[in-house]
């Protein structure tokens, strides 16, 4: 039995995303901070009624919300919380959603012993300014506080106080 993993604070995850620059650790794809796809989806819900949208699921399914089960944002700890890794922030990395499915609690050796992607290189470099879309997000959320969940409210206060800070 694994001792239960003690939650991460928002503004500890969004250090970690904002350390590695919103790119996935594993497979250098650029990732998206998933609160931002329900909001999109309620902003066009507002002009276009009832059109079915698969922007956002809560369980991120592929049906549901195929763009979040490829590239949703998540934390992964380097050495698995199960075998002792810590919580703290350098063992943190910022991982898409299809990364932490493959790695689940693999050792680092074993993970580091999968098959390779081929990294991914852009000709014009990485990535500069990439936020996950966190910048739209509070843009979205600051439209109409009321209809934001508990946990987005927290997302939102955590994302405004960092704001100065990115880098
Ligand atoms: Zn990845």
């Amino acid at each position: 039995m694994s001792k239960p993993r003690p939650p991460l604070s928002k503004e500890l995850q969004l250090r970690v995303f904002r350390k590695d620059r919103w790119v996935c650790r594993w497979c250098n794809r650029p990732v998206i901070f998933a609160p931002v796809m329900r909001l999109i989806e309620l902003q066009i819900r507002r002009t276009d009624n009832g059109q079915p949208l698969s922007y956002y699921d809560a369980h991120w399914t592929r049906n549901g919300a195929p763009l979040l089960d490829e590239l949703g944002a998540v934390i992964d700890h380097v050495e698995a919380h199960s075998t002792g890794g810590s919580s703290e922030e350098d063992n943190l990395a910022t991982a898409c959603c299809k990364c932490n499915g493959r790695k689940s609690n693999a050792s680092m050796k074993k993970w580091g012993e999968r098959p390779q992607r081929k990294p991914i290189k852009g000709k014009y470099g990485e990535p500069q300014h990439w936020d996950g879309l966190s910048a739209l997000f509070v843009v979205l959320a600051e439209q109409d506080v009321s209809t934001l969940s508990a946990s987005e409210r927290g997302w939102l206060k955590a994302l405004r106080k960092g704001a100065g800070n990115a880098d």
